[in-house]
């Protein structure tokens, strides 16, 4: 398919939106980012890509990282990672402390952060230092050995981070925490300020488009069966509480983050990823939505 004209197609017809949402500002190094940066990539599972707007262009990949942590916990952990993380889309928001408490400390599901602080321990177990972990396991996968994270985003949302250092102690309280809650954080808002594109992103995800082994010869990296769950936790519960829409409108398995990036998979196809930093009210961003929306709309083409 000639997705070049594609993604051509939804520029255009997306120019009006650009902009439209608000830029997240809670982290206060983000809220400087311009709302006008529109950017989406294609890369199949034989190699193409495909680009258009400012898909080269870095920018914070935040709860994006969520999914890289959560495969890389399973490869640790294996199954034992559902011990201490659930699979149920959460229906609040991704900051939520409500069904924390209700449900003793174990997260409803690893793409809300109390899920990615569980997986960020889990590698803080295994790793001195977990995100540089985190970055090596990304390089290879996205083709870009120069891949790293901002240390003026990291350092800007670990001194704002009280809601997920409230998180952290709820769950060190129910014995859900193994590590010091402070090198948690720590290790948890740097791999969220890790700074990757477009082609890169999308190129990061099509070992889920291929039963779990990159395409590029980077080898296994999940089962296929772990690959499949993978995605079915992507489709239910990768753009936090607005899941059901997203998947309704998309019909795609999504990640998405409030640096206004959403990765998404065609299985057996290609890796999808757009950026926008504007973001609906959910934290996912507004246009970015819209653009796989369209997407799958006019490819024709969804896991449906
Ligand atoms: N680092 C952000 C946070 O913990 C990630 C949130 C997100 O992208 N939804 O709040």
């Amino acid at each position: 398919m000639d997705y070049a004209e594609v993604l051509q197609q939804i520029a255009h017809e997306l120019a009006p939106v650009i902009g439209q949402g608000k830029v997240a500002s809670y982290i206060p190094e983000l809220a400087s980012v311009s709302p006008h940066h529109f950017g989406m990539a294609v890369v199949t599972i034989a190699g193409e890509v495909f680009t258009v707007g400012d898909a080269r262009q870095p920018f914070s990949i935040q709860s994006i990282s969520k999914l890289f942590t959560l495969v890389m916990a399973l490869q640790l952990e294996d199954e034992k990672v559902w011990t201490r993380v659930g699979r149920e889309p959460s229906g609040t928001p991704f900051n939520s402390l409500v069904q924390l408490e209700a449900e003793n400390g174990k997260p409803r599901n690893p793409f809300i952060n109390p899920g990615a602080l569980v997986c960020t321990d889990i590698l803080c177990t295994r790793y001195a230092v977990p995100e540089n972990a985190v970055v090596e396991f990304l390089r290879p996968l996205c083709g870009n050995r120069e891949v790293h994270y901002n240390r003026a985003v990291a350092a800007s949302e670990r001194r704002t981070s009280h809601r997920n250092a409230a998180m952290a102690h709820l769950m060190k309280a129910f014995g859900n925490l193994n590590n010091p809650v402070g090198e948690v954080l720590d290790a948890y808002c740097r791999h969220c300020a890790i700074e990757m594109n477009c082609v890169e992103l999308a190129r990061a995800v099509t070992f889920l488009a291929h039963g779990g082994t990159h395409p590029a010869g980077q080898g296994n990296i999940l089962s296929t069966s772990m690959a499949k769950r993978l995605n079915a936790l992507m489709l239910t519960c990768g753009t936090y509480d607005a899941a059901g829409d997203f998947a309704f409108r998309v019909g795609l398995p999504a990640k998405s983050g409030v640096g206004g990036g959403i990765v998404a998979v065609m299985p057996g196809e290609c890796g999808v990823c757009v950026w926008s930093p504007a973001l609906e009210p959910s934290g996912n961003s507004l246009a970015g939505s819209l653009a796989l929306e369209r997407f799958t709309d006019i490819t024709g083409r969804s896991i449906f």
